[in-house]
């Protein structure tokens, strides 16, 4: 049952004057439940009880840890209200909300099964003799830096929400969470915190390992990135919101690691023989990943650079057609609909053609699909920008050379795909470079929409696409955001990290003096 109060620790508050109800974007009804943003002084007790249960948390066994990320994937699995909640606080379908689950789970799961393996512990150990002749006992490994804050985005309420990456990676590295509750899924996110709670009782973890606060306004978030006793924060949303969250986080006295995974245009580029050869089956794929869900996905082509042959008219046409085949579905809320129809048509005046499919159904947002040229490109800064949404430029260009001009101004991106034919391998080697400098993922004859969790993925990239290019949003390395390395040096045995200890009674893989000696028991010199 939903409450609509804020969940601090344990403890239900609901004490602040501001309210507000998720709403329909179906039918632009509100829906019942009353939700209570957080006031200033239920910032604080968030803050402070997830400070306070940081070390408690952090000195958890390794085991309990899984056990517990393994609980909130259970608790998730049988949360009976959640599917319908889903479906209509986002207006996605049920299809979706199964798909959605799943990964959120997998991804719960897969951070369980990784901790246990130890990598991530970095364990490393040198017990070499000085220059001096003095013996030195020096040993590292990654710990959790603290109380993390998580921001979710809009189109993802299970898998980039409330027990999304980002929490998975901030308690799968030992850090209390403090989720900032987004305001177009609300409901969504108390039913995935009350499993949360309920997983975390049944697996004894301590109070204040996790908070949720409701806001309507930004204030909320603002105090949450600013608040001393937060030590990190993982943020999935728009380049505006995320932007204005880092340059908060880098103002405090104390300033902390801020991870945005932010908007992206997702270059495409079609070689000659790819438009030839496989016209029909590259275009419906590519109209498919426009506008699938309403093309509310960060790594949505928005961009198809094409170059010219005289297939070339015949291909965008073809993939006209199949955007204007494609059905409008309905968009995740109002504003999110206001400010794609906005966006989209001011770019549609812009262009030479367009293909475009209007939307009859309410909240519906419009296909479109718009034709312009290289030199276009270049001189619109507007084209530039994600475009959130069933939304896509294909850039008609006269030879390589004006797409690599067009690469080369183009900012940073999550992804980048190259389609060409293997005999054409050679003649875009140079274009490969190019995009590969301005992405984090690149893809061959494939869409960049389906992220796979797994421990190889890079989802990341460089800025804007994400504010640190150093890491990846997605897979199991994602915790390495939230851990830092220790350094203990002439230590007692008694007093190490497990990892740590002479004998590797947790048997995780160790760097000893420079080698790989995954399993052994540290020798020491004279012993
Ligand atoms: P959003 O509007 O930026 O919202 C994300 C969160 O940030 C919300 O909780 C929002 O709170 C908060 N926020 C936004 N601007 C803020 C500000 N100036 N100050 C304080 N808080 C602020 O993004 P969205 O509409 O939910 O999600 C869609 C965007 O996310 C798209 O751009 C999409 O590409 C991107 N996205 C990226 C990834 C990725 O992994 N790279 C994945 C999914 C989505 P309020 O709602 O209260 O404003």
């Amino acid at each position: 049952m939903l409450t609509g109060k804020n969940y601090i620790g344990l403890n239900l508050s609901g004490t602040g004057n501001t309210t507000f109800q998720s709403i329909n974007p179906a039918t632009g009804e509100s829906l019942p439940t009353v939700f209570f943003e957080a006031t200033q002084d239920e910032v604080d007790q968030a803050c402070v009880l997830a400070e306070r249960a940081f070390p408690i948390f952090q000195s958890t066994s390794i085991r309990e840890r899984a056990n517990f990320l393994v609980a909130i994937a259970e608790e998730i699995d049988v949360s009976l209200e959640l599917e319908e909640m889903y479906c209509l606080e986002s207006g996605l379908d049920t299809t979706r909300f199964r798909v959605e689950r799943l990964r959120t789970t997998n991804q719960l799961r897969s951070f369980s099964a990784h901790i246990q393996k130890g990598y991530w512990l970095e364990a490393s150990i040198d017990t070499s003799q000085s220059n001096n002749g003095i013996q030195q006992d020096l040993r590292r490994c990654m710990e959790g830096v603290g109380p993390v804050v998580v921001f979710g985005a809009s189109n993802f309420p299970l898998a980039y929400s409330t027990a999304g990456g980002d929490t998975a990676s901030a308690f799968a590295a030992g850090c209390p969470v403090i989720v900032k509750s987004h305001p177009m899924h609300p409901g969504t996110g108390e039913l995935v915190v009350q499993a949360i709670i309920r997983a975390a009782k049944r697996t004894n973890m301590p109070e204040g390992v996790f908070s949720n606060l409701n806001s309507l306004s930004f204030t909320t978030g603002q105090k949450l990135v600013q608040h001393p006793s937060v030590k990190a924060v993982g943020f999935t949303g728009s380049y505006s919101g995320g932007k204005a969250l880092f340059d908060l986080s880098t103002r405090r006295d104390e300033p902390i690691p801020f991870f945005a995974e932010m908007g992206s245009l997702n270059p495409v580029f079609l070689s000659q023989k790819s438009q030839t050869l496989r016209s029909e089956e590259l275009s419906k794929k590519l109209a498919i990943s426009i506008t699938n869900d309403a093309g509310q996905f960060c790594t949505k082509p928005g961009l198809i650079f094409i170059e010219a042959c005289m297939n070339s008219e015949e291909f965008i046409n073809s993939l006209g057609e199949h955007i204007i085949a494609m059905a409008n579905t309905t968009m995740l809320g109002a504003g999110i609909l206001n400010n794609f129809q906005r966006t989209s048509s001011d770019l549609v005046k812009l262009g030479a053609e367009a293909f475009v499919r209007e939307s009859t159904g309410k909240g519906q947002g419009t296909n479109t699909l718009l034709v312009v040229n290289g030199n276009d490109f270049l001189s619109n800064p507007q084209m530039h920008e994600e475009v959130f949404g069933p939304f896509s430029i294909v850039i008609l260009c006269s030879e390589i050379g004006m797409i690599h001009k067009c690469v080369r101004s183009l900012k940073g991106q999550l992804t980048g795909t190259i389609h060409c034919e293997k005999e054409e391998i050679e003649k875009y080697k140079s274009l490969f470079e190019l995009v590969r400098q301005k992405s984090g993922r690149m893809i061959y004859n494939g869409v960049p929409t389906g992220v796979r969790v797994y421990g190889s993925m890079t989802h990341g990239g460089p800025f804007p696409a994400s504010t640190d290019p150093r890491f990846t949003a997605v897979g199991v390395d994602a915790m390495r955001r939230f851990l830092r390395p220790v350094s203990f040096q002439n230590f007692p045995d008694i007093l190490l990290p497990d990892c740590l200890k002479d004998k590797n009674i947790l048997w995780v893989p160790r760097r000893i003096n420079g080698e790989m000696n995954n399993y052994l028991d540290v020798q020491k010199n004279g012993e």
